[in-house]
């Protein structure tokens, strides 16, 4: 022995081979979950990272046994993350309705069968009748013909690839007027002024923030105009001094000069909503009544669909947009055309209970302090570590809609002998079915009311299992 490893200097011989790594029986049964390419890179990363942290270590380096179970291990924890999808189901407790992080509008039974029809081989494109070619999402835009009134409607990807569209195809090159009280910014990056400047259109500013007058548009008028543009605040309310003008007037204006009049409502309110709440958020059938000639919204907020952007106006402009190569890079999928079919046909039968979303919103302060009161008589009978209290509160819309309705509920407290409330809310949301709680004054709180019932008993054994 002409040289020995000191006792301080690192000792990299201690650390497993790749190849070893693979042949073991622990890595193996990865191969199937996640394949064996992506199985090596993981191998390749882990053994780099422990080669990086024994060259960087001051203390002697472990034992070969020990860096192969340290390996073994972190390859099983990367492994397993990577073979669990990223979208999984959850249980929303938060009591935020139209949740954007966790999916917005949750779908009503016959849409998730739809969906689940339209998987496989269907007729998206196909007349089974005729045995020729069909129309691509045609009886959706019947459907909202039917619901709104208005002469044609055209689906999009969502409601900010409606207003690209509008704005691209009729404005580009152009001016658009818009209120400085409209330039709003609404969930997950859409911003009015940046999606202007994408159409390519110039963007025209009237008025001031709080108050803008019809003359401020007709003043603004020039041989460049193309679009008058009202935007629904969504997410926010201006209140006190504030003024604008009526959107019949502003569609007149818009006709006086041969522009058009749109109107980017966001929600997606198809009739009166007021036995919900709902009072301030545009109504697309009055508003088409009213002379606007466009009008675009949601598929996943009120209308409780999924992501769509859905367009609805006069026949010659409708066919303009749909004529456009960039309606093509829009258009949806058949998973999604299916899911507005169903839902669009509940709202026509005026079946809005079958639509979960709008159920929520109508469940009674009543029956949620009902339900609270049952969930937290089990709660305290099951767990001894866990203190259950009732508190009153508010549920909340979401997806920047309606943000002045908070419709009352009751709130369930937990807390916890030994863990504090930000322990008991990951440990929730870390569950195998996540639970996605609110913290408010050192406790955690759970909304029944964006529970489904059905959701009880997983909402129940994920809170016991606190219990220790
Ligand atoms: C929500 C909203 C949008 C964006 O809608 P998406 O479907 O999320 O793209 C655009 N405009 C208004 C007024 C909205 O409320």
């Amino acid at each position: 022995m002409t040289k020995h490893a000191t006792s301080k200097g690192p000792n990299l011989r201690a650390i497993p081979s790749v190849d070893q790594l693979l042949r073991s029986e622990a890595v193996d049964v990865f191969k199937v979950s996640i394949g064996l390419p992506r199985l090596t890179a993981i191998v390749r990363e882990v053994v780099d990272e422990i080669r990086a942290q024994i060259q960087l270590a001051e203390t002697p380096t472990p034992a070969s046994d020990k860096l192969l179970n340290e390996a073994l291990r972190r390859i099983r924890a990367n492994c397993d993350r990577e073979a669990t999808s990223a979208i999984q189901r959850v249980i929303n407790a938060t009591g935020v309705i139209l949740h954007t992080n966790l999916g917005r509008a949750p779908l009503s039974d016959s849409a998730r069968k739809a969906i689940q029809n339209a998987a496989g081989y269907c007729t998206l494109e196909y007349d089974s009748s005729l045995g020729s070619r069909g129309k691509r999402g045609g009886r959706v835009e019947e459907l909202l013909v039917q619901l709104t009134g208005a002469e044609a409607a055209l689906v999009v990807n969502n409601c900010a690839a409606a207003a690209l569209l509008v704005l691209t195809v009729l404005a580009r090159e152009g001016e658009t007027l818009v209120s400085r009280g409209e330039l709003v910014e609404i969930g997950g990056d859409f911003r009015v002024p940046d999606v202007m400047a994408n159409s390519g259109t110039r963007m025209i500013e009237v008025g001031s923030t709080n108050r803008t007058r019809l003359a401020d548009y007709e003043r603004a008028l020039s041989d460049d105009t193309r679009l008058i543009m009202r935007v629904h605040p969504s997410n926010y309310r201006i209140v006190g001094f504030t003024q604008s003008p009526e959107i019949s007037e502003l569609a007149s204006l818009a006709h006086q000069h041969g522009l058009v009049m749109y109107e980017d409502a966001g929600s997606g309110v198809l009739a009166d909503l007021a036995a919900f709440g709902i009072t301030d958020e545009p109504i697309i059938s009055e508003s088409l009544k009213s002379g606007v000639d466009l009008v675009s919204f949601s598929g996943d907020k009120l209308l409780g669909a999924t992501q769509a952007g859905l367009i609805v106006g006069k026949r010659d402009i409708i066919a303009k947009l749909r004529k456009h190569s960039l309606y093509r890079a829009l258009r949806v999928d058949k998973l999604s055309l299916a899911a507005l079919e169903a839902t669009l046909e509940a709202h026509r039968r005026g079946a809005l209970e079958e639509i979960p979303a709008l159920r929520m919103l109508a469940m009674s302060p009543a029956e949620i302090e009902q339900r609270a009161n049952a969930f937290a008589a089990k709660l305290t009978s099951s767990a001894s570590t866990i203190e259950v209290s009732l508190v009153a509160g508010q549920s909340a819309v979401g997806g920047g809609s309606a943000p002045n309705i908070h419709p009352a509920t009751t709130l369930i407290a937990i807390e916890h002998s030994t863990l504090r409330a930000t322990q008991i809310e990951q440990s929730l949301r870390t569950c195998s079915r996540p639970v996605i709680a609110r913290i408010a004054d050192n406790s955690v709180l759970l909304d029944l009311r964006t529970v489904e019932p059905s959701d009880e008993a997983a909402l129940l054994l994920a809170v016991s299992g606190l219990d220790r």
